[in-house]
């Protein structure tokens, strides 16, 4: 028996700190780097067993208001909660059965969460060539919450890309060619790191989501098409608007030229205004 006015000794007050923390770290269902990927515990059945038995929630499109709000940040203390742990499960299984990124607000939930992961199986109809244009090599599961993006450097990227929200439709749209991304991962560890070509392009695309952006937001609307139209050719000078839109890499990024990609508050502000003015035409 011990009373309580015994003081605990240093070794004791280790260990119950130690069995604190590797009472947190099993409560994640995978561990995080800095550089935010995931590695899934092998023994993590139970969560895949709940996942499978909720079923995956469809990918809702644009249109739901959902897609519109910005999403909540989530409190470091709750992200080895086991609401936000089966959430990050199933948007693996989501991202990976349909695409390369997701954002919890296409599946209806309003927390700023994203995942991405691309797979040399996933770019398999790829050519070397664009591969290479884009710059888009494999990687392993990222999962990030509360990211927070800042371009780096001036270089921008235009290529068409789709949204699994916007189904069948992809259009050209101008990225920053490199971000440096912070945040914390799937565990809660600290991230931070920076990514170039299709990875950034795809960081973008995602926390564009968390900020109720689309990318028919920043689309250069011309390109707009259908998946069955990508072979058709790129549409050549506008009367009005001019210039022939160009694939690929620029560094001319002057502040006020239309190759610059517009900032998310620009974005948002028009969203806005589109959201608060009725079109007269
Ligand atoms: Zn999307």
């Amino acid at each position: 028996m011990r009373t309580a006015a015994t003081p605990p000794t240093l070794p004791a007050i280790r260990a119950r700190a130690k069995s604190r923390d590797s009472a947190v770290i099993r409560r994640a269902y995978g561990t995080s780097d800095d550089h935010a990927t995931w590695t899934e515990k092998p023994s993590n059945a139970f969560g895949a067993l709940i996942s499978l038995a909720k079923g995956q929630r469809e990918v809702i499109q644009a249109g739901a208001p959902a897609l519109r709000e910005r999403a909540r940040e989530i409190e470091p203390a709750r992200i080895e909660s086991g609401e936000i742990q089966e959430l990050i499960a199933e948007m693996l299984a989501s991202c990976r059965a349909r695409g390369v990124g997701l954002a919890a607000p296409q599946l209806g939930t309003s927390l700023r969460v994203i995942v991405l992961e691309d797979t040399e199986e996933g770019m398999s109809d790829v050519s070397a060539g664009d591969r290479a244009a884009q710059r888009r090599a494999p990687f392993a599961a990222k999962v990030i919450i509360n990211p927070v993006l800042t371009p780096v450097g001036d270089a921008s990227a235009a290529f068409f890309e789709g949204c699994l929200s916007v189904a069948g439709y992809r259009a050209v749209v101008r990225r920053h060619l490199r971000v440096r991304c912070r945040g914390l991962g799937g565990d809660g560890t600290a991230v931070d790191f920076e990514a170039s070509g299709w990875m950034a392009r795809i960081l973008q695309h995602e926390v564009d989501h968390l900020n109720g952006v689309l990318y028919v937001d920043r689309m250069d609307s011309r390109t707009f098409r259908r998946v069955d139209k990508m072979n058709e050719p790129l549409p050549g000078d506008h009367l009005e608007f001019g210039k022939a839109v160009v694939l690929g890499e620029s560094s001319i990024a002057p502040k006020s030229s239309a190759a610059a990609p517009p900032s998310v508050d620009d974005v948002e502000d028009r969203v806005k205004g589109r959201k608060n003015t009725r079109r007269s035409r």
